[in-house]
């Protein structure tokens, strides 16, 4: 094979991309992975990974008032985003060194530059204005996404940031606005919160974290209401002054009263769009659909040989699902694939605090589906483990089928919630009733007590309540 021709050529190394490439080369395929920036995309360089080190630091910034209580004594406690902004640029280093490593581990060629479709297997990549060609039996798209603007309100990165400004936010503004109150609004709520800025959460639908139950999104509205932070859902901002050293921001509250606030700066965090511009996409013959590429069930796009993972092809926008496209679709590349991914057990996290996590149907809609099912809700206060680390706000709750004891959906607030919410996504994968995530047995005192208890309640059996 010449050195420009591969089996497999994928365009981006995020998550999704750079998985791909590891287990399509672990096959024996030869791969190769285009990128035009950082190995390990948004998620590891500006995303998920210093976005979590961020929120690390806000945990202790938020728990350092409370450790006399613990019996610590640190004397006066003083914050520096600066300093926890510089750590989690380290961290997102490490990943992308690591990334790079892997690449060379597993031996899949890195190859910078802006790849572009250019038709009957070939995939164009330009670099400083050089333009060289290469081909592959196999392309896979995994380009990701970038943040959506508001029509009144462009992001400039001044004074009004997308995530790719806030996660290294060399100082906490003063105060600060967040339109939207999905994961990234509400995840880095929490970071300026912790860190001294007033925060004002602007959502246009009636309650935050629209995606997750009920239950969870009042647990954690009233917790940052608690915290000091102003939260206004139901609003939509409708004018936006930028000024040089603050914004005006004009919304209408839940009443329909008119709402003006001015603050330092604005996070605009009103989702990610596909990014799908300039990749060649006409060229070969790939059509999209509401602004994503077009797949079918096994993640091909309508041109032959041409597939597409992670945020650029569907919804959800999230890293572990890109990453399960990118493994499952190498396998069946490679001839050895055996299933696809099981997109009804996707967990969905907030690392937020208290954290957010779940797994399957809300309440909401397994009413709105007619579904004949049980509650079991075990609250924090009621763990032994989560009263010694003085970390009882919210629950965990569980949704029953009462015919068969399926686990139609679990919902966890609190202490820990993104890796409790494992035992819930194998219980689901593996089929297990609530019954049998009850009979298995959990050590004590731990906080996976409580997915048992919660299993417990949702059959009228619970012990600790
Ligand atoms: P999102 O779509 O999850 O949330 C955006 C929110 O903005 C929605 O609640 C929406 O109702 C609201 N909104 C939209 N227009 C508005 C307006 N004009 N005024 C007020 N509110 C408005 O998007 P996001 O939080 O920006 O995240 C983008 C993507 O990245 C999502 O798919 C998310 O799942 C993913 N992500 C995931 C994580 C995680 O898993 N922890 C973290 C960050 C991002």
């Amino acid at each position: 094979m010449a050195d420009n021709s591969f089996d497999v050529i994928v365009i981006g190394s995020g998550p999704g991309g750079y998985v791909a490439a590891i287990r399509g080369a672990q096959l024996g395929l030869k791969v190769a992975c285009v990128e035009a920036d950082k190995l390990g995309g948004v998620c590891n360089n500006i995303g998920c990974i210093p976005t979590k080190a961020m929120l690390e630091s806000a945990k202790y910034a938020k728990k350092a008032s409370s450790l006399k209580d613990f019996g610590v004594n640190v004397g006066d406690v003083t914050l520096d985003i600066a300093i926890a902004a510089k750590r989690a640029q380290s961290v997102a280093s490490q990943g992308n060194k690591g990334v790079a490593f892997l690449f060379k581990k597993n031996k899949v060629t890195t190859i910078e530059g802006w790849g572009r479709l250019a038709g009957n297997g070939k995939v164009e990549v330009e670099k400083d204005g050089k333009k060289t060609t290469y081909s592959a039996k196999h392309i896979v798209l995994a380009t990701g996404s970038r943040p959506r603007s508001l029509p009144m309100l462009e992001i400039d990165g001044d004074r009004v940031w997308s995530s790719d400004q806030a996660v290294f936010a060399p100082e906490a503004p003063k105060s600060i606005a967040i339109i939207g109150a999905g994961a990234i609004g509400m995840e880095f709520a929490d970071v300026f919160s912790a860190f001294g800025s007033q925060v004002t959460i602007i959502e246009a639908l009636d309650q935050v974290l629209p995606l997750e139950d009920k239950d969870s999104a009042q647990v954690v509205e009233r917790s940052y209401k608690k915290r000091g932070m102003t939260i206004y859902t139901s609003a939509r901002v409708e004018k936006a002054d930028v000024g040089k050293k603050s914004v005006k921001l004009t919304f209408k509250d839940k009443a329909g009263k008119d709402q003006t606030i001015e603050v330092d700066r604005v996070l605009v965090a009103v989702g990610r769009a596909p990014i799908i511009d300039d990749i060649g996409l006409e060229k070969a013959g790939v059509k999209t659909d509401r602004g994503f590429i077009q797949v079918n069930d096994r993640l091909e796009t309508t041109a032959k040989g041409v597939y597409a993972i992670g945020d650029c092809a569907r919804p959800p926008l999230l890293a572990h699902k890109a990453s399960h496209e990118g493994i499952v679709l190498m396998e069946h590349i490679a001839g050895k694939g055996h299933g696809w991914v099981d997109y009804n057990n996707i967990p969905n996290v907030t690392y937020c605090h208290p954290e957010v996590a779940s797994v399957g149907l809300t309440e909401q809609k397994a009413k709105e589906q007619g579904l004949d099912y049980e509650v079991g809700s075990f609250p924090w206060s009621a763990n032994g483990r989560a009263r010694t680390a003085g970390e009882t706000e919210g629950f965990v709750k569980i949704i029953r089928d009462k015919k068969y004891g399926e686990i139609l959906g679990a919902h966890i607030v609190g202490p820990s919630a993104s890796e409790l919410i494992g035992e819930f996504v194998l219980g689901r994968h593996l089929e297990s009733t609530v019954e049998e995530l009850e009979r298995a047995m959990h050590p004590h005192p731990t906080l996976s007590e409580a997915i048992a208890e919660a299993a417990l309640a949702s059959m009228g059996r619970v012990i600790h309540m």
